[in-house]
């Protein structure tokens, strides 16, 4: 408890990295991946290598907001309820047909929603505005059709090229395709597109008390949770996750599981990196390559390790070492694994969404690191607050389930108090929340 008369806390441990270090080191080593070409839907969420520029207009002619009759403004410009004009219908066009006749002074074509407007027309009138109903009513062919009002020349003409010029850059390099950008690739006529690849993640979980789900348990076992939890989040972040399962706590197991993955744009292996413990992982890691062991002015997730192993064809490969606590791993992965795969992947922006909440009980922080709170994130009357999810140990994974977001208490408070504005970093973006 951080009380009046403590001796001063370590806030600013030379051997500790802030967050924000521990980031800049490993983004330090990522590289943005190589491009792919592939359907345009399956390319959802990743981001585009070239600027898309339209080859010809959209929509690519003069046509129609309207079911109605093309025709020359200046024809009606006298028209009135007592005075109607009639004009003489001298053709038909539907969608996705080319107008094989001229709209000459006094001549209308009838026209379908989105069909090019015929050459000689400046102008749609919607048939509601004519005399068809009547004519149809009492039989009389639709030779003529008589117009009540004036119209203001180009209504419900859409001209070409208003959605997108022949030429115009529609989609800028770098930027995420949602689907607004699948459509626009699509009403452009391109079927594939390419964007930067996703990076296959191998994860690897440590320990000799690990199980695998679906497994009979046995005493002493602990079902592996990590590698699943991270899967996920590697999933939900872009990546393609390459299971490698279980090492054993001894150096065999893990050169054997390694060789596979080095085969991946990054390792990300979870347990072994807490003090007194990390010497096997260390060892084996360091055989293949260079790696630190981080202490992160954080918690949960203090010990962190980072280091670039090399593969035997001499790739080099990124490798997150997370701590094995399920909660730390999770919170770990969410700081560093998340922006490791995003600057893997093109994107630029790494910080996750944030609000400001109420909060409504303190968070102590026992020791100078940046507290990582789960909490509930609810909205009152137009105003966030935040609930912690109750005890906080990093050996709770239930707890992350339960929360929503990671309510901050920076590393220079030494607690905050309820009733105070908090940071919170959202895991989710729930809708009933937002
Ligand atoms: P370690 O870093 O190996 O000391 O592990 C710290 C704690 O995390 C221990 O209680 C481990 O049992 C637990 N742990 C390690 N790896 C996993 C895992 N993959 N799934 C669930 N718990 C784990
Ligand atoms: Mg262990």
């Amino acid at each position: 408890m951080a009380e009046h008369g403590h001796p001063p806390r370590h806030y600013y441990d030379a051997s500790m990295l802030s967050v924000e270090e521990a980031l800049e080191r490993i983004l330090g080593y990522m590289h943005v991946l190589e491009a792919e070409e592939k359907p345009i839907l399956d390319a959802m969420e990743q981001v585009l290598v070239d600027d898309v520029v339209a080859a010809r207009d959209i929509p690519p002619l003069d046509n129609s907001a309207m079911d109605g009759y093309a025709l020359q403004a200046a024809s009606v410009e006298d028209a009135s309820e007592d005075h109607p004009v009639v004009l003489k219908v001298t053709g038909v066009v539907a969608a996705g047909e080319l107008p094989d006749v001229r709209v000459g002074p006094g001549e209308a074509v009838r026209i379908m929603t989105g069909a090019p407007v015929p050459e000689g027309a400046d102008t749609v009138i919607p048939f509601e505005e004519t005399d068809e109903l009547e004519r149809r009513d009492s039989g009389l062919n639709l030779s003529e059709i008589a117009v009540k009002v004036a119209v203001d020349i180009g209504r419900d003409v859409r001209p070409a090229g208003q959605d997108a010029r022949r030429g115009e850059r529609v989609l800028e390099r770098g930027s995420i395709l949602r689907p607004s950008e699948v459509g626009v690739l699509a009403a452009l006529g391109h079927s594939t597109v390419s964007v930067v690849r996703r990076p296959v993640v191998a994860i690897l979980s440590t320990g000799d008390e690990l199980l695998e789900p679906g497994d009979p348990y046995g005493v002493g076992g602990i079902y592996d949770s990590n590698s699943y939890s991270v899967a996920a989040l590697v999933r939900r972040y872009g990546g393609i996750p390459n299971m490698l399962g279980i090492a054993r706590d001894n150096l065999d197991s893990v050169n054997a599981k390694l060789r596979e993955g080095l085969q991946s744009d990054i390792l990300i292996t979870s347990a072994g990196v807490s003090k007194g413990d990390y010497d096997m992982v260390k060892d084996v890691l360091t055989q293949h390559g260079e790696i630190d062991f981080w202490s992160v002015r954080m918690k949960p997730a203090k010990p962190l390790a980072f280091g670039v192993l090399t593969a035997q064809d001499g790739r080099q490969v990124p490798h997150l070492g997370l701590p094995g606590n399920p909660v730390s791993a999770m919170v770990a992965f969410e700081q560093f694994g998340r922006a490791a795969i995003y600057k893997m992947l093109g994107r630029t922006g790494y910080q996750k969404p944030r609000v400001q909440a109420i909060l409504d009980e303190p968070i102590h922080n026992t020791d100078g690191r940046r507290v990582f709170a789960r909490a509930v994130v609810t909205k009152e009357d137009g105003i966030y607050r935040a609930r912690l999810t109750g005890a906080q140990g990093s050996n709770l994974l239930t707890s992350m389930a339960r929360a929503n977001g990671l309510a901050i208490c920076p590393e220079d408070l030494s607690r905050k108090e309820a009733g105070e504005v908090v940071d919170v970093q959202m895991l989710d973006w729930p809708e009933e929340v937002f």
